[in-house]
């Protein structure tokens, strides 16, 4: 199957639109991706035809539509291969799948003097929610260096895998630089030790294939809106035995068996932690995005997306007035850079000014930027539908701020 940009870009309706007199070049995907017309017809449909609350009622549409919200899990359960649809839970977002597992899971087995590894190339998402819980539970938060090219060293990292280590959470690619870690050996790592391991995948879900069984990991999550999918989508993957093991994050309808005054006994996975009334929409228009990445292939996507990432690599690493921040062997289609003279958020206006949406700032990872010894950086970041001609607008637009800046 060929990969017809046109095609593919014809499918996302906000490609359309001028920004500043220009056609827009949207290349702030790690932040979110856009649309195609398919999720939002999904969307619309909903509440055009379906509207329901779902697991509650016995009339049709209620049926419908649980039947529908189900059918996402199942959808969800084959993208990322999990061996089970009950081990999907539907979150809003990264965020609240991490702070689910730190509040239900460390919580439990965190005790004093005990320690939660991270790396320095986390997202603050991936950062506080551990931090909080150490800090709750006097235990330790241990952060595995990272060398100049922006990768993980995976010998200070088994190194600090460590009798007291009772979790370990890393994200699968990082936002700020785009490395890509290898997850499935740190897992394998961890487990040597008995020590669970939780994946921050919000940067993978629309640039590689993933395989929860075949990583092994113990949880995965990721933000619908950054695969394509509606804003408050979200997925957790945990383990059963793990997901079992758990006290509910949030309590109230839904994730109840019985209540009375006394006491109340929880619903069974994985509606124990799904309580109160779910962004129904989202999650079907969920379903259709992971279609979406279906019909292109992962693989395709990532060939794709890899052209883009060296195209565009080239282009900046021959301009002697540019820094790229973000070097490693393994990474997705994330481009970090500073001019020498030009501060990022004074060359981000021009860039807006020439229709192009791009990203400055420390990217919610400052420990990321205090590594590297800046305050922030310029960020480019590819999706499915961004094309070369695009990325030569940048380098045009990288001239103009040059110009009206250095
Ligand atoms: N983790 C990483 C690596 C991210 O890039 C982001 C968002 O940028 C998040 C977590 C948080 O995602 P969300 O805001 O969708 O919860």
């Amino acid at each position: 199957m060929t990969y017809d940009i046109e095609k593919i870009r014809g499918q996302f309706p906000i490609l359309q639109r001028e920004i500043n007199g220009k056609s827009l070049v949207y290349f702030d995907n790690a932040a979110t991706t856009q649309k195609p017309l398919s999720v939002i017809e999904r969307v619309s449909a909903y509440y055009r035809n379906e509207n329901c609350n779902i697991h509650r009622g016995v009339h049709f549409l209620s049926q419908e539509a649980t039947q529908e919200f189900e059918d996402a899990r199942e959808k969800v359960r084959g993208f990322i291969n999990a061996g089970r649809k009950e081990e999907i839970i539907f979150t809003k977002g990264t965020t609240e799948a991490i702070n689910l597992v730190a509040y239900s899971f460390g919580r439990n087995i965190l005790g004093q003097g005990d320690e939660v590894l991270i790396t320095a190339l986390e997202h603050h998402s991936n950062l506080v929610p551990w931090q909080v819980l150490c800090r709750e539970k006097n235990a330790f938060l241990r952060v595995v260096p990272i060398n100049n090219k922006g990768e993980v060293v995976q010998e200070a990292y088994k190194k600090m895998l460590g009798p007291r280590t009772k979790m370990v959470a890393i994200g699968h690619i990082s936002n700020a630089l785009g490395t890509i870690n290898p997850v499935r050996e740190m897992i394998a790592a961890a487990h040597e030790k008995n020590i669970p391991v939780l994946v921050d995948g919000a940067q993978a879900a629309s640039h590689i294939k993933i395989d929860v069984q075949e990583l092994d990991c113990d949880f995965y999550c990721f933000s619908g809106h950054k695969a394509y999918g509606p804003m408050g989508s979200g997925v957790l993957f945990g383990k059963t035995r793990l997901l079992e093991s758990m006290d509910p994050y949030q309590c109230g309808g839904e994730m109840v068996d019985r209540v009375t005054f006394e006491k109340t006994t929880y619903n069974e996975l994985p509606f124990k932690f799904e309580a109160g009334t779910p962004n129904v929409e989202s999650i079907l228009g969920l379903k259709t995005a992971l279609d979406f990445m279906d019909s292109l292939g992962m693989d395709s996507i990532g060939s794709h997306e890899k052209a883009l990432l060296e195209y565009g690599t080239e282009q900046l690493a021959r301009d002697p007035d540019i820094t790229i921040y973000g070097t490693a062997d393994r990474k997705t289609s994330i481009i970090s850079f500073l001019f020498k003279n030009i501060h990022p958020y004074d060359a981000g206006i021009i860039f807006d000014k020439t229709g192009i949406a791009l990203r400055t700032g420390n990217h919610c990872a400052q420990p990321v930027m205090d590594r590297l010894g800046i305050s922030g950086t310029i960020r480019v970041s590819f999706g499915a539908y961004n094309t070369i001609q695009e990325i030569d607008r940048l380098v045009e637009s990288i001239g103009m701020v040059k110009k009206m800046l250095g």
